[in-house]
């Protein structure tokens, strides 16, 4: 069985201290292949010295996450088009709207998640789009870029099962992670309607960890409780839903 954590920062401080340990302890249990986000300029050194340590199992993206998106957003932007150039990445992202921690820069968000997009499909890449607060900004950006070439995952799903046909219409897999094991998650009731050749597994780690880790940090092998509940839901075995999830991520990857 190999699982697929689409969505892990083990770059992050967070790990700072046993980062060899947490990978092994996934790979170990089957979670082989970690898809890492990019958040702004500050993590691309520590992305790329994780890459070079585990150059068959991390797979980088390139991307200005909104929450820092700031005045200086363009040569952010400039710096995730050199870093194309150089390496290779194999998604852009994060990218979207936040408008739970601040909307001083809305405006700027949208620029930046648009140019991203464009810079995703003039590298036939796909997006990784993280959203908070802003289901309808997201969409409205959407439906001004959908195209053929237009295709990701939207990371951390947590809309409603409207939003969740309205976001696969546009090209896009749903990133379920910790949220689905919550009590209040809510979007337990309806995924089972959602067939799984629309979903991806990720745990956002170091954050948003399953049920009973919740609060702590989290980290890849945690996969498994995540599992472990779409088993539940979808009524299929593991290891059913592991190949499913990981054969959708390699399709959106290309690896
Ligand atoms: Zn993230």
């Amino acid at each position: 069985m190999i699982l697929t954590d689409t969505h892990t920062h083990l770059y992050s401080e967070a790990f700072d201290d046993d980062r060899d340990e947490v990978i092994a302890r996934a790979i170990k249990q089957g979670v082989q292949r970690f898809f890492i986000p990019a958040i702004d300029s500050t993590y691309t050194d520590a992305m790329l010295r994780l890459k070079s340590a585990y150059p068959k199992h991390i797979f980088l993206m390139a991307g200005l996450h909104p929450t820092h998106v700031k005045e200086d957003f363009e040569n952010e932007l400039a710096h995730v088009e050199d870093l194309l150039k150089k390496h290779t990445y194999y998604a852009i992202g994060e990218i979207g709207i936040d408008l739970f921690w601040d909307k001083t820069f809305l405006k700027q968000q949208q620029i930046a998640f648009k140019k991203q997009i464009q810079l995703a499909k003039k590298h036939k890449l796909p997006i990784i789009i993280h959203c908070r607060d802003a289901f309808d900004e997201v969409f409205e950006v959407l439906e001004d870029e959908k195209s053929d070439d237009l295709f990701g995952i939207f990371h951390c799903f947590t809309g409603n099962f409207k939003q969740a046909q309205k976001t696969i219409g546009y090209g896009m897999k749903l990133g379920i992670g910790g949220v689905v094991t919550f009590k209040n998650g809510k979007i337990d009731a309806f995924l089972n309607q959602i067939p799984l050749k629309h979903i991806v597994l990720e745990t956002d780690s170091p954050y948003l960890a399953p049920v009973p880790y919740r609060g702590k940090r989290n980290e890849s092998l945690y996969l498994l409780e995540i599992i472990n509940t779409l088993a539940s839901i979808y009524a299929k075995p593991v290891a059913e839903i592991a190949a499913i999830t990981t054969q959708n991520s390699k399709e959106i990857f290309g690896i």
